[in-house]
């Protein structure tokens, strides 16, 4: 594995892997580690013939009062893993290397990314969108693996690679989870003994409620209010929403009639400090 840290390094070994006909598979993220991020670099592995990894916390992400300053880093860690799943570059940026510019230019979202994260998390999406761009300018034609643990991120990457045209194809993958069905998170490092504990109800609630579908529910305010009160009686979790989407249109869903409609049920709900995501796909029967 090369470790590189300059776009120039970057473009060109990425060249020559090009020029000797290597397909090329690109995982980005922003370190910590762990089965999630591994099971992209592990499909980008098996289906392409060069797997690229970047590490760069993105601090456009986070607004002023999230977790940046305490974002778990584990660089030595991470490298190991790297290494020991077969990616051929790792890429590890530095904030002068992505933003030369200082502060750049926010990507426009659409639509998708102003509703539940990015209404609760103002400008989320931007940051992810402006560094995505610019990790795509970079590392050129690609398969880019992303998981559906972060659902709403997936649909706003692939609306931002069709409006901008950008010769990549995105892979979403499926959520890797504990045995519990807590989802792997590079944020769980936060929760305490207790909130470890209460974690996994988010997962428990989504399925209880894709159960609710299945025997016939079709309003989709009792199925959000179903979920809803299980994560409030069943821990000490502070819901921020539960909601009800189109899989491939992201509009929100209020009947759930349409036989055969694929569609996804999102949550979010802080532990303490730690605010959790989560998400099932469900086909109305
Ligand atoms: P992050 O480092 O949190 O920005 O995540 C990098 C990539 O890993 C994103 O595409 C995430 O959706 C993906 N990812 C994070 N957690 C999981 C998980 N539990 N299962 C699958 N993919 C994940």
């Amino acid at each position: 594995m090369e470790i590189v840290a300059s776009v120039k390094d970057l473009q060109n070994l990425l060249s020559e892997k090009r020029n000797s006909g290597e397909e090329i598979g690109f995982v980005p993220t922003m370190g910590a580690l762990h089965e999630g991020h591994t099971s992209l670099i592990d499909t980008s592995v098996r289906e392409r013939k060069t797997t690229v990894v970047s590490i760069f916390v993105n601090p456009l992400q986070f607004s002023a009062e999230e977790d940046l300053d305490d974002y778990p880093l584990s660089s030595e860690k991470d490298k190991e893993i790297c290494a020991n799943h077969k990616v051929d570059l790792l890429f590890c940026p530095t904030q002068k290397e992505i933003y030369p510019e200082g502060s750049p230019e926010l990507e426009e979202i659409g639509e998708i990314g102003k509703i539940l994260e990015g209404k609760s998390r103002p400008s989320h999406f931007q940051g992810v969108a402006t560094v995505v761009a610019r990790l795509f300018e970079i590392v050129g034609d690609a398969h880019v693996y992303f998981g559906e643990k972060d659902f709403q991120q997936v649909m706003v990457v692939n609306d931002l690679v069709k409006r901008r045209r950008f010769p990549v194809e995105i892979v979403a993958c499926p959520t890797i989870r504990q045995i519990d069905g807590l989802a792997l998170s590079s944020r769980n490092v936060y929760l305490t003994e207790d909130q470890r504990a209460d974690a996994p109800v988010l997962y428990r609630a989504l399925n209880m409620g894709a159960e609710l579908i299945a025997d016939g529910e079709k309003s989709s305010e009792n199925l959000k209010k179903l979920i809803s009160d299980i994560v409030r009686n069943e821990s000490k979790g502070d819901l921020d929403y539960v909601d009800v989407v189109d899989s491939e249109t992201f509009a929100p869903v209020n009947l759930l009639s349409d036989s055969g409609k694929k569609i996804r049920i999102l949550i979010a709900c802080k532990f303490g400090s730690a605010r959790l995501i989560d998400n099932i796909g469900v086909v109305i029967p």
